[in-house]
Protein backbone atom coordinates (compact mmCIF):
# COMPACT_ATOMS: atom_id res chain seq x y z
CA UNK A 1 0.00 0.00 0.00
CA UNK A 2 0.97 3.13 -1.15
CA UNK A 3 0.91 4.84 2.12
CA UNK A 4 -1.18 7.62 3.02
CA UNK A 5 -1.54 11.12 1.32
CA UNK A 6 -5.05 12.16 0.24
CA UNK A 7 -6.95 15.00 1.15
CA UNK A 8 -9.89 14.67 4.07
CA UNK A 9 -13.16 16.63 5.07
CA UNK A 10 -10.48 18.69 7.24
CA UNK A 11 -8.93 19.96 4.26
CA UNK A 12 -12.50 20.83 2.25
CA UNK A 13 -12.72 24.29 3.15
CA UNK A 14 -16.30 26.30 2.99
CA UNK A 15 -18.81 23.88 1.23
CA UNK A 16 -22.00 25.89 1.58
CA UNK A 17 -24.04 25.65 -1.25
CA UNK A 18 -21.51 23.50 -3.25
CA UNK A 19 -22.69 20.26 -4.62
CA UNK A 20 -20.71 17.12 -3.52
CA UNK A 21 -20.83 13.70 -5.08
CA UNK A 22 -19.73 11.22 -2.45
CA UNK A 23 -19.61 7.56 -3.78
CA UNK A 24 -20.77 5.99 -1.10
CA UNK A 25 -21.66 1.55 -0.70
CA UNK A 26 -24.80 1.23 -1.02
CA UNK A 27 -25.07 -2.38 -2.51
CA UNK A 28 -26.89 -3.66 0.64
CA UNK A 29 -28.53 -6.87 0.97
CA UNK A 30 -32.28 -6.88 -0.06
CA UNK A 31 -35.30 -9.14 0.50
CA UNK A 32 -38.72 -8.52 -0.54
CA UNK A 33 -37.81 -5.07 -0.76
CA UNK A 34 -36.24 -4.33 2.78
CA UNK A 35 -32.72 -4.04 3.38
CA UNK A 36 -31.48 -7.20 6.07
CA UNK A 37 -28.48 -5.96 6.69
CA UNK A 38 -27.49 -2.21 7.11
CA UNK A 39 -24.01 -2.08 8.45
CA UNK A 40 -22.97 -0.52 4.82
CA UNK A 41 -25.71 2.38 5.52
CA UNK A 42 -24.57 3.04 8.82
CA UNK A 43 -20.87 3.52 7.69
CA UNK A 44 -21.83 6.26 5.77
CA UNK A 45 -23.61 8.82 8.28
CA UNK A 46 -20.19 10.63 9.50
CA UNK A 47 -18.93 11.56 5.72
CA UNK A 48 -23.15 12.28 4.90
CA UNK A 49 -24.32 14.34 7.86
CA UNK A 50 -21.14 16.18 8.24
CA UNK A 51 -21.34 17.79 5.06
CA UNK A 52 -24.81 18.31 5.37
CA UNK A 53 -24.65 20.02 8.28
CA UNK A 54 -21.66 22.03 6.45
CA UNK A 55 -24.57 23.61 3.98
CA UNK A 56 -23.57 21.14 1.25
CA UNK A 57 -25.73 19.54 -1.35
CA UNK A 58 -24.96 15.98 -0.63
CA UNK A 59 -24.93 13.59 -4.08
CA UNK A 60 -25.01 9.87 -3.05
CA UNK A 61 -23.22 7.95 -5.88
CA UNK A 62 -23.33 4.16 -5.71
CA UNK A 63 -23.77 0.63 -7.59
CA UNK A 64 -26.41 -1.61 -6.81
CA UNK A 65 -25.76 -5.07 -7.99
CA UNK A 66 -24.98 -5.73 -11.35
CA UNK A 67 -27.48 -4.81 -13.83
CA UNK A 68 -24.62 -4.96 -16.89
CA UNK A 69 -24.81 -1.51 -18.09
CA UNK A 70 -28.63 -0.96 -18.87
CA UNK A 71 -31.63 0.76 -16.80
CA UNK A 72 -33.34 -2.36 -15.27
CA UNK A 73 -36.10 -1.34 -12.46
CA UNK A 74 -34.89 -4.76 -10.01
CA UNK A 75 -31.74 -2.71 -9.44
CA UNK A 76 -33.01 0.86 -8.87
CA UNK A 77 -31.23 2.73 -5.98
CA UNK A 78 -34.83 4.14 -5.14
CA UNK A 79 -35.61 1.08 -3.19
CA UNK A 80 -32.60 2.13 -0.34
CA UNK A 81 -34.20 5.51 -0.07
CA UNK A 82 -36.09 5.11 2.71
CA UNK A 83 -33.68 2.76 4.91
CA UNK A 84 -31.16 5.03 4.34
CA UNK A 85 -33.16 7.98 5.16
CA UNK A 86 -34.25 6.03 8.30
CA UNK A 87 -30.87 5.53 9.42
CA UNK A 88 -29.40 8.92 8.77
CA UNK A 89 -32.87 10.26 10.71
CA UNK A 90 -33.45 13.17 7.70
CA UNK A 91 -35.08 13.29 4.61
CA UNK A 92 -33.31 11.80 1.62
CA UNK A 93 -34.68 12.39 -1.56
CA UNK A 94 -33.98 10.63 -5.08
CA UNK A 95 -32.84 11.76 -8.95
CA UNK A 96 -33.57 9.19 -11.65
CA UNK A 97 -29.70 9.41 -12.68
CA UNK A 98 -26.30 9.74 -11.90
CA UNK A 99 -25.32 11.69 -15.01
CA UNK A 100 -25.54 14.49 -17.80
CA UNK A 101 -27.04 18.11 -18.03
CA UNK A 102 -30.52 17.43 -17.32
CA UNK A 103 -29.25 16.04 -13.90
CA UNK A 104 -27.03 18.51 -13.34
CA UNK A 105 -30.07 21.45 -13.29
CA UNK A 106 -31.44 19.34 -10.77
CA UNK A 107 -28.47 19.13 -8.48
CA UNK A 108 -28.03 22.81 -8.70
CA UNK A 109 -31.84 23.76 -7.46
CA UNK A 110 -31.59 20.87 -4.34
CA UNK A 111 -31.91 22.95 -1.06
CA UNK A 112 -28.44 23.57 1.11
CA UNK A 113 -27.90 20.63 3.36
CA UNK A 114 -29.66 18.37 1.22
CA UNK A 115 -29.33 14.59 0.96
CA UNK A 116 -29.48 13.20 -2.81
CA UNK A 117 -29.39 9.54 -3.93
CA UNK A 118 -28.30 9.33 -7.60
CA UNK A 119 -29.76 6.55 -9.47
CA UNK A 120 -27.34 3.31 -9.80
CA UNK A 121 -23.81 4.33 -11.63
CA UNK A 122 -24.05 0.78 -13.27
CA UNK A 123 -26.89 2.07 -15.36
CA UNK A 124 -24.20 3.21 -17.61
CA UNK A 125 -22.11 1.01 -19.35
CA UNK A 126 -19.29 2.89 -18.89
CA UNK A 127 -19.49 2.98 -15.43
CA UNK A 128 -16.90 -0.36 -14.79
CA UNK A 129 -14.90 0.79 -18.43
CA UNK A 130 -14.61 3.98 -16.41
CA UNK A 131 -15.41 6.08 -19.89
CA UNK A 132 -14.13 9.71 -19.84
CA UNK A 133 -17.32 10.52 -22.08
CA UNK A 134 -19.72 9.04 -18.79
CA UNK A 135 -16.77 10.81 -16.11
CA UNK A 136 -17.31 14.49 -18.06
CA UNK A 137 -21.40 13.69 -17.70
CA UNK A 138 -21.39 12.52 -13.89
CA UNK A 139 -19.30 15.68 -13.34
CA UNK A 140 -21.64 17.81 -14.32
CA UNK A 141 -23.82 16.70 -11.47
CA UNK A 142 -20.73 17.90 -8.87
CA UNK A 143 -18.26 20.59 -7.80
CA UNK A 144 -16.60 18.31 -5.22
CA UNK A 145 -15.91 14.55 -5.05
CA UNK A 146 -15.92 12.58 -2.19
CA UNK A 147 -14.96 9.10 -1.76
CA UNK A 148 -16.24 6.93 1.22
CA UNK A 149 -16.04 3.75 -0.11
CA UNK A 150 -13.27 1.84 0.73
CA UNK A 151 -15.27 -1.56 -0.80
CA UNK A 152 -15.32 -0.38 -4.10
CA UNK A 153 -11.55 0.55 -3.99
CA UNK A 154 -10.47 -2.30 -5.73
CA UNK A 155 -12.10 -1.39 -9.27
CA UNK A 156 -11.03 1.20 -11.68
CA UNK A 157 -14.78 2.59 -12.35
CA UNK A 158 -15.95 5.92 -13.26
CA UNK A 159 -17.88 6.74 -9.83
CA UNK A 160 -14.43 5.46 -8.29
CA UNK A 161 -11.83 6.87 -10.13
CA UNK A 162 -12.56 9.29 -12.93
CA UNK A 163 -14.52 11.26 -11.11
CA UNK A 164 -11.14 11.91 -8.93
CA UNK A 165 -9.59 13.13 -11.76
CA UNK A 166 -12.50 15.16 -12.98
CA UNK A 167 -13.07 17.44 -9.81
CA UNK A 168 -10.83 17.91 -6.40
CA UNK A 169 -11.19 14.61 -4.47
CA UNK A 170 -11.03 13.53 -0.54
CA UNK A 171 -11.42 10.92 1.16
CA UNK A 172 -14.62 10.48 3.46
CA UNK A 173 -14.64 9.58 7.13
CA UNK A 174 -15.20 5.51 6.51
CA UNK A 175 -12.62 5.75 3.89
CA UNK A 176 -9.90 7.13 6.08
CA UNK A 177 -10.70 5.07 8.99
CA UNK A 178 -10.42 2.17 7.19
CA UNK A 179 -7.12 3.44 5.27
CA UNK A 180 -5.50 4.20 8.73
CA UNK A 181 -6.36 1.33 10.07
CA UNK A 182 -4.98 -0.64 7.75
CA UNK A 183 -1.77 1.19 7.35
CA UNK A 184 -1.59 0.54 11.04
CA UNK A 185 -2.02 -3.07 10.83
CA UNK A 186 0.42 -3.66 7.40
CA UNK A 187 1.71 -0.75 6.13
CA UNK A 188 3.46 0.38 9.02
CA UNK A 189 2.52 -2.31 11.32
CA UNK A 190 4.05 -2.25 15.20
CA UNK A 191 5.79 -6.12 15.18
CA UNK A 192 5.72 -8.57 15.72
CA UNK A 193 2.94 -9.20 13.68
CA UNK A 194 0.73 -12.14 13.21
CA UNK A 195 -1.41 -12.82 10.30
CA UNK A 196 -4.87 -15.59 10.76
CA UNK A 197 -5.52 -16.63 7.10
CA UNK A 198 -8.18 -19.41 7.11
CA UNK A 199 -10.99 -20.58 5.03
CA UNK A 200 -11.78 -23.32 2.56
CA UNK A 201 -9.17 -23.21 -0.17
CA UNK A 202 -5.19 -22.00 -0.89
CA UNK A 203 -5.98 -21.83 -4.65
CA UNK A 204 -8.14 -18.29 -3.21
CA UNK A 205 -5.76 -16.88 -1.02
CA UNK A 206 -2.73 -17.89 -2.90
CA UNK A 207 -1.47 -14.14 -3.35
CA UNK A 208 -2.34 -13.47 0.09
CA UNK A 209 -0.36 -16.14 1.83
CA UNK A 210 2.50 -15.07 -0.25
CA UNK A 211 2.17 -11.54 0.32
CA UNK A 212 2.14 -12.71 4.15
CA UNK A 213 4.89 -14.46 4.58
CA UNK A 214 7.15 -10.96 3.50
CA UNK A 215 5.26 -8.74 5.69
CA UNK A 216 4.41 -10.87 9.04
CA UNK A 217 6.06 -12.71 12.10
CA UNK A 218 3.49 -15.40 12.33
CA UNK A 219 1.45 -16.75 9.99
CA UNK A 220 -1.67 -18.96 11.26
CA UNK A 221 -2.79 -21.10 8.90
CA UNK A 222 -6.29 -22.63 9.33
CA UNK A 223 -9.41 -23.90 7.38
CA UNK A 224 -9.24 -26.06 4.68
CA UNK A 225 -6.49 -24.39 3.58
CA UNK A 226 -4.50 -25.75 6.29
CA UNK A 227 -4.65 -29.22 5.33
CA UNK A 228 -3.66 -28.81 1.90
CA UNK A 229 -0.41 -27.53 3.94
CA UNK A 230 -0.64 -30.25 6.02
CA UNK A 231 -1.11 -33.25 2.93
CA UNK A 232 1.94 -31.65 1.59
CA UNK A 233 4.33 -32.23 4.39
CA UNK A 234 3.11 -36.00 4.18
CA UNK A 235 -0.02 -36.12 6.64
CA UNK A 236 -3.05 -38.18 5.82
CA UNK A 237 -5.80 -35.78 6.01
CA UNK A 238 -8.22 -38.60 5.04
CA UNK A 239 -11.56 -37.22 3.63
CA UNK A 240 -10.53 -33.60 4.08
CA UNK A 241 -11.25 -30.70 1.53
CA UNK A 242 -7.81 -30.59 0.17
CA UNK A 243 -6.32 -29.37 -3.07
CA UNK A 244 -3.48 -32.37 -3.20
CA UNK A 245 -2.75 -30.62 -6.69
CA UNK A 246 -0.96 -27.78 -4.89
CA UNK A 247 1.71 -29.60 -2.66
CA UNK A 248 4.52 -28.09 -4.73
CA UNK A 249 2.93 -24.44 -4.58
CA UNK A 250 2.26 -24.87 -0.62
CA UNK A 251 5.94 -26.14 0.01
CA UNK A 252 7.02 -23.19 -2.34
CA UNK A 253 5.00 -20.68 0.14
CA UNK A 254 6.82 -22.72 3.60
CA UNK A 255 9.92 -22.00 2.23
CA UNK A 256 9.80 -18.77 1.76
CA UNK A 257 8.45 -18.19 4.81
CA UNK A 258 11.42 -19.85 5.84
CA UNK A 259 13.71 -17.31 3.93
CA UNK A 260 11.48 -14.29 5.47
CA UNK A 261 11.83 -15.41 8.97
CA UNK A 262 8.11 -15.97 9.40
CA UNK A 263 7.43 -18.74 11.48
CA UNK A 264 4.05 -20.30 9.80
CA UNK A 265 1.34 -22.29 12.52
CA UNK A 266 -0.10 -25.24 11.31
CA UNK A 267 -2.13 -26.87 13.53
CA UNK A 268 -0.77 -30.21 15.29
CA UNK A 269 -4.51 -31.08 16.64
CA UNK A 270 -7.78 -31.41 14.89
CA UNK A 271 -11.50 -32.48 15.15
CA UNK A 272 -12.48 -34.73 12.39
CA UNK A 273 -15.68 -36.22 11.67
CA UNK A 274 -16.78 -38.74 9.19
CA UNK A 275 -19.93 -36.63 7.89
CA UNK A 276 -19.80 -32.99 7.53
CA UNK A 277 -23.26 -32.35 9.32
CA UNK A 278 -24.52 -30.46 12.32
CA UNK A 279 -23.29 -32.17 15.56
CA UNK A 280 -21.79 -35.49 14.66
CA UNK A 281 -20.21 -37.59 16.39
CA UNK A 282 -16.26 -36.00 16.66
CA UNK A 283 -12.89 -37.11 17.35
CA UNK A 284 -9.96 -34.59 18.69
CA UNK A 285 -6.81 -36.60 17.29
CA UNK A 286 -2.95 -35.37 16.68
CA UNK A 287 -2.99 -34.77 12.77
CA UNK A 288 -0.75 -37.52 11.94
CA UNK A 289 -3.96 -39.56 13.22
CA UNK A 290 -6.81 -38.79 10.85
CA UNK A 291 -8.37 -42.17 9.69
CA UNK A 292 -8.82 -42.21 5.44
CA UNK A 293 -12.78 -41.98 6.40
CA UNK A 294 -12.40 -38.60 8.31
CA UNK A 295 -12.62 -35.12 7.34
CA UNK A 296 -10.95 -32.51 9.73
CA UNK A 297 -13.32 -29.72 10.08
CA UNK A 298 -11.67 -27.38 12.72
CA UNK A 299 -8.37 -27.05 14.54
CA UNK A 300 -7.66 -28.86 17.60
CA UNK A 301 -7.80 -26.85 20.88
CA UNK A 302 -4.03 -27.40 21.91
CA UNK A 303 -3.60 -25.49 18.65
CA UNK A 304 -6.16 -22.99 19.68
CA UNK A 305 -3.76 -22.70 22.95
CA UNK A 306 -0.49 -22.56 21.46
CA UNK A 307 -1.88 -20.03 19.27
CA UNK A 308 -3.41 -17.87 21.84
CA UNK A 309 0.41 -17.82 23.52
CA UNK A 310 1.55 -16.92 19.75
CA UNK A 311 -1.14 -13.76 19.75
CA UNK A 312 0.03 -13.20 23.92
CA UNK A 313 3.46 -11.90 22.17
CA UNK A 314 2.43 -9.96 18.76
CA UNK A 315 1.36 -6.19 18.38
CA UNK A 316 -0.99 -6.52 15.82
CA UNK A 317 -3.17 -9.27 14.23
CA UNK A 318 -4.30 -9.01 10.62
CA UNK A 319 -7.19 -11.79 9.97
CA UNK A 320 -9.58 -13.71 7.17
CA UNK A 321 -10.72 -16.32 6.76
CA UNK A 322 -11.92 -18.45 9.37
CA UNK A 323 -10.46 -21.51 11.43
CA UNK A 324 -12.82 -24.51 10.60
CA UNK A 325 -16.13 -24.82 9.20
CA UNK A 326 -17.46 -22.42 11.41
CA UNK A 327 -21.46 -22.25 10.42
CA UNK A 328 -21.98 -25.95 11.44
CA UNK A 329 -21.30 -26.34 15.00
CA UNK A 330 -19.06 -27.54 17.07
CA UNK A 331 -17.15 -26.79 14.05
CA UNK A 332 -16.91 -23.11 15.25
CA UNK A 333 -14.89 -24.01 18.43
CA UNK A 334 -11.64 -23.00 17.15
CA UNK A 335 -12.15 -19.59 15.33
CA UNK A 336 -14.73 -18.64 18.56
CA UNK A 337 -12.22 -19.18 20.83
CA UNK A 338 -9.17 -17.66 18.95
CA UNK A 339 -11.25 -14.46 18.15
CA UNK A 340 -11.72 -13.89 21.62
CA UNK A 341 -8.28 -14.51 22.59
CA UNK A 342 -7.54 -11.28 20.05
CA UNK A 343 -10.80 -9.06 21.03
CA UNK A 344 -9.31 -9.64 25.04
CA UNK A 345 -5.88 -8.35 23.93
CA UNK A 346 -7.41 -5.92 21.73
CA UNK A 347 -9.68 -4.92 24.68
CA UNK A 348 -6.51 -5.20 27.28
CA UNK A 349 -4.45 -2.44 24.62
CA UNK A 350 -2.36 -5.28 23.92
CA UNK A 351 -2.87 -6.09 20.34
CA UNK A 352 -3.96 -3.71 17.75
CA UNK A 353 -6.61 -6.17 15.35
CA UNK A 354 -7.74 -5.94 11.84
CA UNK A 355 -9.81 -8.10 9.72
CA UNK A 356 -11.97 -7.78 7.05
CA UNK A 357 -13.47 -10.13 4.13
CA UNK A 358 -17.10 -11.35 4.29
CA UNK A 359 -16.88 -14.76 6.29
CA UNK A 360 -14.87 -13.40 8.65
CA UNK A 361 -17.23 -10.53 9.42
CA UNK A 362 -20.01 -13.12 10.07
CA UNK A 363 -17.22 -15.29 11.81
CA UNK A 364 -16.14 -12.48 14.48
CA UNK A 365 -19.96 -11.73 14.73
CA UNK A 366 -20.78 -15.32 15.88
CA UNK A 367 -17.73 -15.34 18.06
CA UNK A 368 -19.96 -12.05 19.44
CA UNK A 369 -16.48 -9.99 19.34
CA UNK A 370 -16.90 -7.91 16.37
CA UNK A 371 -16.95 -4.91 18.12
CA UNK A 372 -14.19 -6.00 20.04
CA UNK A 373 -11.56 -5.62 17.25
CA UNK A 374 -9.48 -2.38 16.59
CA UNK A 375 -10.97 -2.48 12.73
CA UNK A 376 -13.88 -4.88 10.74
CA UNK A 377 -13.35 -3.77 7.33
CA UNK A 378 -16.34 -5.16 5.76
CA UNK A 379 -15.23 -4.82 2.38
CA UNK A 380 -14.55 -8.35 1.02
CA UNK A 381 -12.91 -8.04 -2.55
CA UNK A 382 -11.04 -4.66 -1.39
CA UNK A 383 -9.67 -5.93 1.57
CA UNK A 384 -8.42 -9.29 0.27
CA UNK A 385 -6.54 -7.13 -2.29
CA UNK A 386 -5.01 -4.83 0.08
CA UNK A 387 -3.96 -8.07 2.01
CA UNK A 388 -2.70 -9.25 -1.48
CA UNK A 389 -0.43 -6.05 -1.91
CA UNK A 390 -1.97 -5.24 -4.55
CA UNK A 391 -2.60 -0.92 -5.40
CA UNK A 392 -6.14 -0.20 -4.91
CA UNK A 393 -6.87 2.06 -8.51
CA UNK A 394 -9.79 3.98 -6.28
CA UNK A 395 -7.43 4.64 -3.34
CA UNK A 396 -4.29 5.45 -5.58
CA UNK A 397 -6.89 8.26 -7.37
CA UNK A 398 -7.21 10.16 -4.00
CA UNK A 399 -3.31 9.75 -3.38
CA UNK A 400 -2.51 10.90 -6.75
CA UNK A 401 -3.47 14.79 -6.30
P1 LIG B 1 -13.25 -18.50 2.48
O1 LIG B 1 -14.44 -17.97 1.74
O2 LIG B 1 -12.14 -18.95 1.59
O3 LIG B 1 -12.78 -17.56 3.57
O4 LIG B 1 -13.72 -19.85 3.17
C1 LIG B 1 -14.65 -19.86 4.19
C2 LIG B 1 -15.28 -21.19 4.23
O5 LIG B 1 -14.33 -22.18 4.54
C3 LIG B 1 -16.34 -21.28 5.31
O6 LIG B 1 -17.57 -21.48 4.70
C4 LIG B 1 -15.92 -22.49 6.13
O7 LIG B 1 -17.01 -23.32 6.46
C5 LIG B 1 -15.00 -23.23 5.21
N1 LIG B 1 -14.05 -24.06 5.94
C6 LIG B 1 -13.20 -23.70 6.89
N2 LIG B 1 -12.53 -24.75 7.37
C7 LIG B 1 -12.94 -25.83 6.69
C8 LIG B 1 -12.60 -27.22 6.73
N3 LIG B 1 -11.68 -27.68 7.57
N4 LIG B 1 -13.25 -28.05 5.88
C9 LIG B 1 -14.19 -27.55 5.04
N5 LIG B 1 -14.55 -26.26 4.95
C10 LIG B 1 -13.93 -25.40 5.77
Amino acid sequence: MSGNNFKTLDDIGEITSRRVLVRVDLNVPMADGVVTDDTRLRALIPTVTELADKGAKVLLLAHFGRPKGEPRPAFSLEQVVPALARILGREVTFLPDSAGQIMAEKTLKLPNGSICVLENTRFHPGEESNDSALVEQMAKLGDIYVNDAFSAAHRAHASTVGLAHALPCYAGRSMERELTALDKALGNPEHPVAAVVGGAKVSSKLDVLQQMVEKVDHLIIGGGMANTFLAARGVNVGKSLCEHELADTANDILAAADRADCTVHLPYDVVVAKEFRANPPTRTVNVHEVADDEMILDIGPAAVEALSDVLKTCKTLVWNGPLGAFETPPFDSATVALARTAAALTKEGQLLSVAGGGDTVAALNHAGVADDFSFVSTAGGAFLEWMEGKPLPGVEALNQK
